[in-house]
């Protein structure tokens, strides 16, 4: 069931999208070499606290983190550890979520460390533009396959493979709910998107192939089939009268 949120509820919500987007920000400044995964989720857990919030993906599942951390052939839902450090070259998805008065935020970025290959920056710079195509078509009116078909055709005209398996969401007072938003899809298909409906919209692009592999002993990190590295972008939006508003944002 999709819960449909109130001007009241949305205005509620870019509290907690505000802290989830300062969250990223700053958690991302810290990336660099010689860094641990640890001390990254440590800071963004005390960041949350002093803005009032909660770490959405603290427990969530039993989830240990209060942010995803996944590196490089990491595609989602790496778990932060003190074993896993940063070095020059590698990329590194962070997710940040977290609650306020009872809303949730959700958000993603992928971050260079140091200097990186060429087609890891062009993989990096394609898939945030595919999350704002994808952001792009939620408006009243359109379809949710619009939303697939945007981010989906911005990743393949550039070679670049979608991953099916993981999706974006609706979100609330629950950080997952309906509908499931698929980042490939076909145009005018699915069902219709309206006013008051709220959406993590999050493209998982690899340079290589679409497919995944895991997880495996930890339960979480989902890997690139072929080893090749992958990108991660997220935004909560708002569907208005207009254009997308984006709710995880300072
Ligand atoms: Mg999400």
């Amino acid at each position: 069931m999709i819960h449909l949120k109130s001007a009241a509820d949305i205005e509620a919500m870019k509290e907690a999208g505000r802290v989830s987007a300062k969250a990223l920000r700053k958690t991302g400044e810290l990336v660099r070499p010689g860094v641990s995964t640890l001390e990254l989720d440590r800071f963004a857990e005390n960041l949350i606290r002093m803005e009032g919030g909660i770490p959405a993906f603290l427990g969530y599942g039993g989830f240990k983190g209060s942010i995803c951390s996944s590196i490089n052939d990491q595609i989602v839902h790496g778990i932060p550890s003190r074993e896993i450090i940063l070095k020059e070259g590698d990329i590194i998805s962070i997710d940040t979520g977290a609650i306020v008065g009872g809303w949730v935020g959700d958000n993603a970025a992928t971050f260079a460390v140091g200097e990186i290959a060429p087609e890891t920056r062009r993989l990096l710079e394609v898939t945030e533009q595919c999350m704002w195509d994808g952001i792009d078509a939620a408006r009243a009116g359109n379809r949710l396959g619009d939303i697939g078909y945007a981010v989906q055709s911005c990743a393949e005209r550039a070679g670049f493979g979608v991953v099916r398996e993981y999706v974006g969401h609706g979100i609330g007072r629950n950080m997952h709910e309906d509908p499931n938003v698929p980042n490939f899809g076909r145009k005018g298909q699915g069902i219709r998107l309206k006013k008051g409906m709220v959406l993590a919209i999050e493209p998982m692009i690899n340079l290589g192939t679409h497919k995944t592999r895991g997880p495996f002993e930890d339960r979480w990190t989902v890997f690139t089939a072929d080893g090749a590295p992958s990108a991660h972008f997220e935004r909560t939006i708002a569907i208005t009268d207009g254009a997308p508003l984006i709710l995880t944002a300072e």
